[in-house]
């Protein structure tokens, strides 16, 4: 009998998220990570630029976190988390609120970022359930991504990715996304619907809106909108799933305002890329509405691995790694070396929008067709780099850039350099 190779298992046997089932492509076999690298069952070795969907940090395989996680795998990988709690969850959250802004004060725990958006949503609307209020109304932003479950899909945008679905998700208002030309329009679409009374929270993406091509918006702006729904008594939520963690140059993309939202979700980076793990935290006045003998205002939910020891103790690591200097001085130099990159390429005629926040550089190449994940272009840009061993996979016609942190100078330059021969 025929022996069937890894890579005729993996067509039989594996369904690929975001993968066309026909034709079906073979998948790149990792076998090896090592620092930015992604190495194959072929030994090629692939530059991780954008640090494996925007979660790894401080590179594949580093050496410290995996150390911790196997200390905590030889002490305790998983216990339930109801009625039973363990140190290292108890650790994290004292440490992930001592990095949050003031106004956070507990963290519930779930496994992934669409989870940590769907308990978000659920926790702000029973708060209005509790004080016998009904509010079911989200607000979000036009073109927002906060997740593939059916509500984080609601609140996202409507679009090919959520269309067979689109019976089943609930109406949530989309208000465009400030910009110097509409910011009063925004506001004034925002007070209308405010004033229906009616609306539980309003959910962004602080700062960058990740997966609809790394659009970035003015702070100023959000800090307005945030006011508006303060002034209104509207939960505010902030998406930092991809924010996170320096990302855009601060510990979270709140920490460029001055309103801080009520609610924050975490999850990507907040592991450094090594286990599944999701955190909702939430200001006091919204746990307090749970603060009740009554069971009917208990907050059900949860997952069977909520709070996961093993991946508490990667974050753990991880916030390790982000409390030390050097990380800051590598975030630093990425910024600084894309800003002098954006420089270089915000001349050629082939590109547009060239845009810079923290780690993260984007920009749309010109092309016939709309820009959207559809787009053609995505496909072959994605195998010319890969060719060249770096992998970036464009959202439609938008390029970017999200490197982990320990990249090297050089490394970023062979990056810039195969853009630019790619542009030529
Ligand atoms: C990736 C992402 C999510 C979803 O996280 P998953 O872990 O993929 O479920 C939610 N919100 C934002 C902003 C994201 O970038």
């Amino acid at each position: 009998m025929k022996v069937m190779t890894s890579e005729e298992k993996d067509r039989a046997y594996v369904w690929h998220p975001f993968t066309p089932q026909l034709p079906l492509k073979s998948n790149i076999n990792i076998t090896r990570g090592e620092g930015v690298y992604l190495i194959d069952d072929k030994e090629n070795k692939y530059l991780d630029a954008i640090s494996s969907w925007w979660v790894n940090l401080h590179g594949h395989c580093n050496s410290y976190i995996a150390q911790k996680i196997s200390e905590q795998l030889k002490q305790l990988e998983h216990s339930i988390f109801s009625d039973f709690t363990h140190p290292s969850a108890i650790l994290l959250a004292e440490r992930l609120l001592k990095h949050l802004p003031v106004n956070q004060s507990k963290i519930f725990y779930s496994d992934n970022g669409s989870t940590a958006v769907e308990v978000a949503l659920k926790m702000a609307l029973q708060f209005w359930h509790n004080q016998e209020q009904t509010k079911t109304v989200f607000i979000a932003f036009e073109n927002a991504y906060h997740g593939d479950t059916f509500g984080s899909m609601s609140v996202g945008a409507r679009n090919v990715f959520s269309n067979a679905f689109e019976a089943l998700l609930f109406d949530v208002q989309h208000i465009p996304l400030p910009t110097d030309k509409n910011i009063n329009e925004v506001k004034d679409q925002l007070i209308s619907i405010l004033k229906k009374g009616n609306v539980a929270g309003f959910i962004f993406e602080p700062l960058v809106q990740g997966a609809s091509g790394m659009r970035m918006y003015e702070t100023s702006y959000l800090d307005e909108l945030i006011a508006i729904c303060n002034k209104h008594k509207v939960i505010t939520i902030a998406d930092e799933v991809m924010t996170g963690f320096g990302r855009t140059g601060k510990f979270f993309a709140s920490d460029y305002l001055l309103n801080k939202p009520d609610i924050f979700c975490l999850s990507k980076g907040l592991t450094g890329g090594f286990m599944p793990l999701g955190v909702t935290s939430c200001a006091g006045f919204i746990h307090q509405a749970y603060l009740s003998t009554d069971k009917a205002k208990t907050f059900f939910h949860g997952h069977s691995y909520t709070a996961n020891a093993t991946a508490c103790s990667a974050a753990l690591a991880s916030l390790d790694l982000m409390e030390k200097e050097q990380t800051w001085l590598q975030i630093k130099m990425i910024e600084k070396a894309h800003l002098m990159f954006k420089e270089k390429i915000c001349v050629s005629p082939k590109l547009k929008n060239v845009r810079v926040k923290g780690t993260i550089i984007a920009f749309e190449l010109k092309t016939e067709e709309h820009s959207h994940y559809l787009n053609a272009a995505s496909q072959s840009i994605s195998s010319y780099f890969l060719e060249k061993g770096i992998i970036l996979r464009p959202l439609g016609n938008i390029f970017y850039l999200i490197p982990p942190y320990v990249i090297k100078e050089s490394e970023l330059k062979i990056i810039y350099d195969s853009i630019e021969s790619f542009l030529k």
